[in-house]
């Protein structure tokens, strides 16, 4: 690797030439169009050379994303289609992204700069994903996007600017006036705003490799079943698997908080989540006396975060709030099955 500073625009090179970025996201935060507006920048924008391209599954809102750009000089072709490995920014869109996919996988102290959207200090950061050292950035991506009106995906892409260090603020302004400007003119001021507060609020930390944590090195996800061993018509071995289901990494940054006091066990919510996330106990009425079905809460395991259950209920019982201000631990409420069998 060429971490000389070689010659053109960019500050480091890989030994294939090229600057590497790999987003971390789900569908929803806009990864995909942040790498296609990086991409374009440094393309259209500054006259070098690169792809942009994206991973992912099914295109649903939650699911796990991947986006890559590889910038290199004008001068050189691109023949690499392969997903980036081994980033000089790797920028996590999601915390929770953490604990079901290997995100930090290919991240090398001395070459890596990791930025994840967290309220975590960068030594949390560093702890929370176990990073055997290097340069860590923090920046309270949904927060700002909140307030700016924009999206996380904007302010990931002004703090990937600042931890690049190439990207010339004109090019990506231009790059996002041309995806957006036409169609969400309104948009345009808060996106800047958004874009510039990540650049300018992003927080580095470096540490050393100091062997508190074991390095990642990056593996290609094999599929346990392929065309030689799938079941026959798709039959599902382990029973009730989906109660390992965690559909917390869906979630966007809100959450449905339940304020008991004002339920009126009118079941409207239970029949909208689609995902059997409400748990109810036979028991005494706190406000009648009478026996019955009494709405204890939500297992926050299975809530992706749609939020539709917010607007079923008409008695303001179930209130979106933002998740990162609750202690999920505590408000959780698990399924009386789920406990008696784990
Ligand atoms: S819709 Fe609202 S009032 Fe009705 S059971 Fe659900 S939380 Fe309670
Ligand atoms: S937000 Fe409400 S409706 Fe949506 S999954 Fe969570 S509990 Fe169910």
């Amino acid at each position: 690797m060429n971490q000389s500073g070689a010659a053109g625009r960019l500050p480091v090179k890989n030994d294939l030439g090229f600057f590497e970025i790999r987003m971390e996201s789900i569908g929803g935060l806009g990864a995909n169009v942040a790498g296609k507006i990086l991409t374009e920048a440094a393309i259209i924008g500054m006259g070098m050379n690169g792809a942009g391209f994206a991973s992912y599954g099914s295109e649903k809102k939650g699911t796990p994303v991947k986006a890559f750009v590889r910038i290199c000089e004008a001068d050189q072709q691109v023949r690499v289609n392969s997903p980036v490995e081994e980033p000089h920014v790797l920028a996590i869109f999601h915390e929770a992204l953490a604990k079901s996919v290997p995100v930090t996988a290919g991240a090398k102290p001395g070459k890596t700069t990791v930025i994840l959207n967290t309220r975590k200090t960068p030594a949390e950061a560093r702890d929370f994903l176990k990073l055997e050292g290097g340069k860590v950035g923090v920046v309270d991506a949904m927060e700002i996007a909140m307030a700016t009106g924009s999206r996380v995906n904007m302010v990931m892409m002004g703090a990937i600017m600042k931890a690049a260090g190439f990207f010339e603020w004109k090019a990506v302004e231009a790059s996002i006036q041309e995806a957006f400007g036409k169609k969400y003119p309104a948009l345009m001021k808060g996106n800047l705003a958004a874009l510039k507060r990540g650049y300018d609020e992003v927080k580095f930390e470096e540490f050393p490799v100091d062997g508190k944590y074991p390095s990642t090195p990056f593996r290609r996800e094999v599929p346990k079943l392929g065309y030689e061993n799938a079941p026959i018509g798709g039959t599902i071995y382990s029973v009730g698997n989906s109660r390992f289901k965690d559909l917390s990494t869906s979630r966007t940054g809100m959450i449905p908080l339940f304020l008991m006091d004002k339920c009126t066990r009118c079941g409207e919510c239970d029949i909208t989540c689609p995902d059997y996330c409400f748990v109810w106990e036979k028991g005494k009425d706190p406000k009648t006396g009478k026996d019955g079905m009494v709405l204890l809460g939500i297992d926050y395991q299975y809530c992706k975060g749609c939020l539709r259950c917010t607007y079923i209920c008409k008695f303001g019982a179930l209130v979106p709030a933002k998740e990162a201000e609750q202690d999920m631990d505590k408000i959780t409420v698990k399924h009386k099955f789920l406990k008696k069998s784990s």
